[in-house]
C-alpha cells in the first residue's frame, strides 16, 4: 500500500538522523604498521623524532659551503672526498673545500648547498664552480617534511599507503587503532539461489550479497555473511535475532518494502526500533532504518542498483562513522553534463555516471545509459553518481551536475 507522498523522509534528514543514532567505537587495540592499511587511529599520533633526520642532498654532485658561492668568474674548490647515501664523509668541510655527494647522502659540516652534477664542471679534483647558484639549494633540510613533536596523524585517520610510509620514516612499529567493526550481512528472497546452484524457473543468482560483501571489504569491516534467509516470517525474525546478537551493525537486502512477503520493517518493529523506512529518493525508496538492542540495522532494497545506492548514501557513511574516521575526504565535484537529463520533482535522483574529458581537456559526466534499478550493469560501468536533488526537473547538455566519486 503506497503511503502519502508526504511521509517520504528527504535524504539529507535521513542521512542526519542515521548519523544522530551512531556513536564512534571507542575501543582500540595495538597492531603492527605493516597491518594497519584502512584502519582508523585511536590517538594523535606525533613525531619522536626529524624527518629527515639529518640534511642530506638531493641531488647528485658537489656539497661545499654557500660562503665560497663566487659572485663573479668561477671559483675552484678542491674535491677532499666523497659522500654516498649511507656512507657519510665524516671530516667537516672547511673553506675551498667540497666533496663529491650523492642524493640521500648527510651533508658534511661545513657544507649547506649543493651544486647538480649536470652544471658542475671539473677539472682533476678542483670543482670550477661558476656564480648564479642560491645558498642551501638541492638540501633536504632535517626535520624538513616533519620536525619532532608533530602531529604527524590525527584522532581519526583512516590510514593510506602514504601514512604506513610516514609511520615506517619515524621508526613506529605498532599503531593504536579502533577495533575493527563487525557487520553481519543476509539476503532474502526466495527466488535467489547460489552463485553455483542452477536456476528454475523464476529464480535468479544472488547478486547482492556479492556487491555488499565487497562493499563492506573495501570499508575495512569485518562481514559476517550468512547467507540467504527465505521469505518467511520464522526465518527473517531468527536471522535478524541472531544478526543483532553477534554484530555491530546488521545489513539485509531485499524485503525492505510494502509487498506480501516484505516482513523486514514489521520484524525490526518487533524486535526492535524502526527509526523511518522510506526515502524521498530513486532509485531506493524502501529503505528501513533502525535498531535491535545494541546494533544497528539497515534494511537495503532487493533491486541490485538500489541496493548499492542506498548502501553508498546511507551505510556507508555509518559505518565510517561508527568506525571512528573523522577525515573522509570530499567526493563530490560540479561537472558539466553532456546530456539532456529530465526527471519528475520530488524525489533527489541518483544516476549512474561516467567521467570523461572533453577537447579541452576538461572533466564532464554523462549517464551509464538505462537506469532501471535492477540494471546493474549501468552501475558497473560507472565511476560516480550524478545527483538531481528533488526539485529539479531538467539538465541541459552542459549545465553542471553534482558528482560523487565511489571513493570512500
Ligand atoms: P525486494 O526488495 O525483495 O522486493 O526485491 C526487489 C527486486 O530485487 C526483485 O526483483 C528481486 O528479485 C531482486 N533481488 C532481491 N534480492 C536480490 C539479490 N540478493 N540479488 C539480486 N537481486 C535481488
Ligand atoms: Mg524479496
Amino acid at each position: 500500500m503506497e503511503a502519502k507522498k508526504d511521509s517520504l523522509l528527504g535524504v539529507e534528514e535521513a542521512q542526519r538522523r542515521i548519523s544522530a543514532a551512531i556513536t564512534p567505537v571507542t575501543e582500540c587495540e595495538q597492531i603492527a604498521l605493516g597491518d594497519s592499511l584502512g584502519r582508523v587511529l585511536g590517538a594523535d599520533l606525533c613525531s619522536s623524532a626529524d624527518v629527515p633526520p639529518y640534511a642530506n642532498s638531493a641531488m647528485d654532485g658537489y656539497a661545499f659551503n654557500s660562503a665560497d658561492l663566487p659572485d663573479i668568474g668561477k671559483r675552484d674548490l678542491k674535491i677532499v672526498g666523497a659522500a654516498l647515501a649511507g656512507k657519510p664523509y665524516s671530516a667537516a668541510l672547511r673553506p675551498g673545500e667540497c666533496i663529491r655527494i650523492m642524493t640521500g647522502a648527510v651533508l658534511p659540516q661545513g657544507a649547506d648547498t649543493v651544486v647538480m652534477q649536470e652544471q658542475a664542471e671539473c677539472a682533476g679534483d678542483t670543482l670550477l664552480l661558476a656564480p648564479g647558484h642560491a645558498p642551501g639549494q638541492h638540501v633536504r633540510r632535517a626535520g624538513e617534511d616533519i620536525a619532532r613533536g608533530d602531529v604527524v596523524l590525527k584522532c581519526g585517520r583512516r590510514l593510506q599507503p602514504a601514512d604506513l610510509g610516514l609511520l615506517a620514516s619515524l621508526g613506529i612499529a605498532t599503531v593504536n587503532v579502533y577495533r575493527r567493526i563487525r557487520v553481519a550481512l543476509f539476503t532474502t528472497g526466495d527466488e535467489l539461489r547460489e552463485v553455483d546452484e542452477p536456476l528454475d524457473a523464476g529464480q535468479i543468482h544472488d547478486s547482492n550479497r556479492y556487491v555488499l560483501r565487497a562493499l563492506l571489504t573495501q570499508a575495512g569491516v569485518t562481514c559476517v555473511d550468512m547467507g540467504i534467509v527465505r521469505d518467511r516470517r520464522e526465518q527473517v525474525r531468527a536471522a535478524l535475532a541472531r544478526a543483532a546478537d553477534i554484530a555491530d551493525v546488521v545489513i539485509s537486502s531485499g524485503g525492505a518494502s510494502a509487498g506480501e512477503t516484505d516482513y523486514i520493517r514489521e520484524i525490526l518493529a518487533e524486535l526492535g526500533e524502526v527509526n523511518f523506512w522510506r526515502i524521498a529518493m530513486k532509485p531506493g525508496k524502501p529503505l528501513v532504518f533502525g535498531r535491535i538492542g545494541r546494533a544497528h540495522f539497515f534494511g537495503l532494497p532487493g533491486n541490485p542498483v538500489s541496493a548499492m545506492v542506498t548502501f553508498y548514501q546511507f551505510a556507508l557513511p555509518a559505518l565510517l562513522k561508527l568506525m571512528g574516521m573523522q577525515d573522509r575526504a570530499a567526493h563530490t565535484l560540479l561537472l558539466n553534463c553532456t546530456e539532456h537529463l529530465k526527471k519528475a520533482a520530488g524525489r533527489t535522483e541518483f544516476l549512474r555516471g561516467v567521467i570523461e574529458h572533453d577537447a579541452a581537456g576538461q572533466m564532464t559526466v554523462r549517464t551509464t545509459g538505462a537506469q532501471g534499478s535492477g540494471i546493474l550493469s549501468s552501475m558497473s560501468k560507472a565511476d560516480c553518481f550524478i545527483i538531481l536533488p528533488g526539485p529539479c526537473t531538467e539538465v541541459t547538455p552542459g549545465a553542471p551536475v553534482t558528482v560523487q566519486l565511489f571513493t570512500l
